[in-house]
This record gives structure tokens, sequence and C-alpha cells, in this order.
């Protein structure tokens, strides 16, 4: 590139129009938008155009016309809804930048019926005022099979609520060996040191022993001498299979250790199965509470298959503790999610496979996913032979790492496959699929059989661009 002389640049900032002058334009001037608003994109476009000048770049330099118009399109792409629906074909069922769970249509009706005034927090009954949690208390101890249970924004603040309550003074005990992290930097040793409990590290990455969760509880763990850990907690891998020369100690071995220490053990399960219709070599939360754990933390939206939520549940005393800790108003879910919620464990609650999307996709049959595969094929008139093609989805969301299963995608063939696939997300509806041996994959386990049209018509408007 060349570079711009002195005076080049002086004349390229002198003919970035005032603020003023773009904010008159009719385009922004009656657009209906506020004027402090518009002001505001307008002196952000500005100070950008500045910077990129200034770097050297050869920018083309909008008048106040230009400038305004493209400023008005900004502020009317706010008149749309974010986040917006995309299509998932990715492969991976619980994709956490995808918004993880589908919701059930039960538990969206739900959340469209709370989202008015509703009985929150006041009894119909008498009038009189409420919990949040009075309604919901009765299903999630039932399903679980626990005394009770408390509800969060999500894993990570039942994680630190039950730390910051359950922690001090001697702290946690955890397993090097579990100091996972789970994605976006999110390390579970962190997020339970966050509200101030300490975390006493016991083991080795690969081999940890009861005798080392032993000298913490007797406040002779290596570097943390002289003070006795006041709760066990043990966390689940989730992401990540170790093999090899590996030892960790099983939930009921350490519910020995916590019952002959008097303290309790804390289980973050991550995702929590409730049982049917997953791969069942994940234990339910039902066999976690079994072997042991006085508490166990779950997320919502990984395999239970519900809204972003963090449930705490397990001994009534521990649970209520958490409860009536000040941190819990802080954290506490909004109606729309216990909404959700409560429609997903009614779910649950059922006889069989529950009628959640991702209990369904998990058990859809390969016939059907081919026979999608080959009409959508067809529709478009693409060759079956070429496009249907085998494939591997997997669960995700940080839940049971390898668990994979069988799938069927569409092969999008002809053009570069990043071209293809930024078309694809861009459109209307937006597809996000997978780049696999330089061709756009669309696994069709992950899309709702409900979306198949509108996959298809974002197909057929990706051949339109050629
Ligand atoms: C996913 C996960 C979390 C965090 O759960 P969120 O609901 O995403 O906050 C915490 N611990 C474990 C072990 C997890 O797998």
């Amino acid at each position: 590139m060349a570079t711009m002389s002195r005076s080049e640049l002086a004349a390229s900032l002198s003919r970035l129009p005032k603020v003023d002058q773009v904010l008159a334009e009719p385009s922004l001037a009656e657009s209906g938008w506020r004027r402090l608003v518009c002001k505001r994109l307008v002196t952000d476009a500005l100070a950008e155009l500045r910077a990129r000048v200034r770097e050297g770049e050869r920018v083309e330099i909008p008048d106040a016309v230009g400038l305004a118009a493209r400023v008005r399109s900004e502020l009317d792409g706010w008149a749309r809804p974010r986040p917006r629906p995309v299509l998932n074909a990715t492969g991976v069922l619980l994709h956490t930048n995808l918004g993880r769970a589908p919701l059930s249509a039960a538990a969206r009706q739900a959340m469209v019926d709370a989202a008015g005034t509703c009985d929150l927090e006041v009894v119909l009954h008498d009038g009189s005022r409420g919990s949040r949690f009075t309604a919901i208390g009765p299903l999630l101890r039932a399903v679980m099979q626990v005394e009770d249970a408390h509800v969060v924004n999500n894993n990570a603040a039942a994680l630190l609520l039950a730390c910051t309550v359950l922690g001090p003074p001697g702290g946690v005990v955890l397993s090097v060996g579990q100091m996972v992290e789970i994605g976006d930097g999110f390390r579970v040793a962190t997020m339970a040191a966050a509200g101030g409990c300490r975390v006493v590290s016991v083991g080795s990455t690969n081999r940890t022993h009861p005798r080392d969760y032993e000298a913490a509880l007797l406040g002779e763990a290596p570097g943390f001498e002289g003070m006795k850990a006041s709760a066990i907690l043990w966390a689940h891998q989730s992401n990540f299979a170790q093999s090899g020369f590996v030892r960790e100690v099983g939930l009921p071995k350490l519910a020995e250790l916590a019952r002959a220490h008097g303290v309790p053990l804390i289980a973050d399960l991550g995702s929590g199965s409730l049982g049917p219709g997953l791969p069942e070599r994940e234990p339910t939360i039902v066999e976690y509470v079994e072997q042991g754990a006085d508490l166990v933390l779950c997320s919502g939206d990984k395999l239970m298959g519900g809204p972003q939520a963090g449930i705490i549940a397990g001994r009534r005393e521990l649970v209520h503790r958490c409860r009536r800790h000040p941190m819990a108003r802080a954290l506490r879910p909004d109606k729309t999610a216990l909404a959700a919620l409560y429609a997903t464990f009614a779910a649950h609650a059922r006889e069989g496979r529950p009628a959640l999307p991702l209990h369904q996709r998990v058990a859809a049959e390969l016939g059907s996913l081919r026979t999608r595969a080959e009409a959508l094929a067809s529709a478009l008139g693409w060759s079956v032979d070429e496009v249907v093609v085998p494939s591997t989805a997997t669960i995700g969301g940080g839940s049971l790492p390898g668990d994979t299963m069988p799938s069927v995608a569409l092969r999008v063939v002809g053009g570069k496959a990043s071209r293809t696939a930024r078309c694809l997300r861009l459109g209307e509806p937006a597809v996000m699929g997978r780049i696999e041996d330089d061709a756009v994959l669309l696994d069709l386990r992950t899309v709702d059989p409900a979306d198949d049209a509108q996959l298809l018509a974002a197909l057929r408007a990706l051949g339109e661009l050629g």
C-alpha cells in the first residue's frame, strides 16, 4: 500500500463531514431514532474513519448523505430482534455458541405466558406474598429424588454459591485431575474460589488418592497445612477424558471420607442427566445422589434439555443454607427461565423418553435422517449419491466427551467451502454447518425436522447467489 503524504492525510481528514451536517440529513433527522442515539453512531463512525485515515489506509470518504445512510441502516437493523434464530446443522446437539438446548414447544409457550405479569411471587389462593421457587420445588424434588432443590442462573452460579456458603472456613478440597476448564476460559476451581472460598488442590494431574483428600481434611495437605478443609468438591471432567495411568477417587469413597470427617460432599455434575432418552454411559443425577453426594450441581441447558439455569439439589439443610445466603438473590433466575424449567421438568416427570427436542434428536433413527436428506437433495435437484453422506454427531455442551452418534449430512458441493459457509450463515434463515474436507456438511441430526423447509429455502437461495 502506498503511504499517504502528510498533506494527503490532512486533505482526507478535512473531507470528513461534520457531525451536525450528518445529523441534519432527513434519513436520520426524520428516522424516528433518537437524536442522541444517532449522534453517538455518527460520532463513532467518524472516529473510526479518522483512525483508519491516520493509519495510512486509503479510505473512501463518504459525504454527509452517504454517512447518514450508513448509520440509518445500522439503526434500522435494531428493529429486528437479536439474538436471531440459526438452524443448527453443525452436528453438535448442545452447541454453547448456538444457545445449547433447544427448548420444547411447551417450554417456549411457558416463557411467553410468564413474560407478562404472572404469579411469580404471589399465592393466588389467599393473595399473600409467595416465593418464586414454591411451584417448581415439588417437581424438582420428585424428578431428582432429593430432599430439596434451589434454582440459580446457571451452573457456574450454583458452583459459586455452594462453595461460598459451604467452603468456609477451611475451603473445599478438589483433585487436581478435576480442575477442568470448560470453555471460554471457565474453570471449575476459579469459579469455586470466586466468592472467597479457599480451594485446596490435592493429588496430581493423572492420579489422586483417598489419602490426598484425607490429608486435606486433617489440615495436612502440602501447601495448605493448618486448615482442615470444610467440604469436598468433586467435579465432572465434562469435556475431556483421561486414560492410561489414571486414578480419581469415586463418589462412594469420597462420601465415606466426608461422613468420617463431618463435612459435606458437593458434586458438580456439569450436565446432569435425568435418564431416559440419553446414552447410558453417563450416570443419572439420581445415581450420583445414591452414590452419596450431599449436594449435586447441574446445568439446566445441557443434558436436561431446558433453559439456562443452575440447580443445587440434595440435603435439605445444605440447600436451605444456599438459598438463605445473600448472594442467592444476586444469582436468582428470572420468571421466564423458571417457567421454561418448570415445563422441562414436567416433561421429565412423564413415563418414557421426555418430549424434549434434545432427547428426540438423540433418538432419531438413521433411516429417517437419510430420508430427510434425500428429500432435500431431490428438491434441490442435487445428486443423492453425491451429496447425502454419512456423518457423526455429538452431544457436546461439555457433556460426555467422545460420545458420538451416527448421522447423515448433506454435502454442499461447488464453490469454496469457507465462502459457502459464510453465505449460509448470513442467509435467511441463518444456517450453521461444519466444514470437512473442503466442503460444507449440514448434519441433519441437529436440525429440527420441522425446519427442513427453511433449510431448503436457505439452500435454494444459496443456489441463486451462484
Ligand atoms: C458446563 C459446566 C459448568 C458450567 O455450567 P453453566 O450452566 O454453563 O454455567 C460447570 N461445571 C461443569 C463440570 C460443567 O460441565
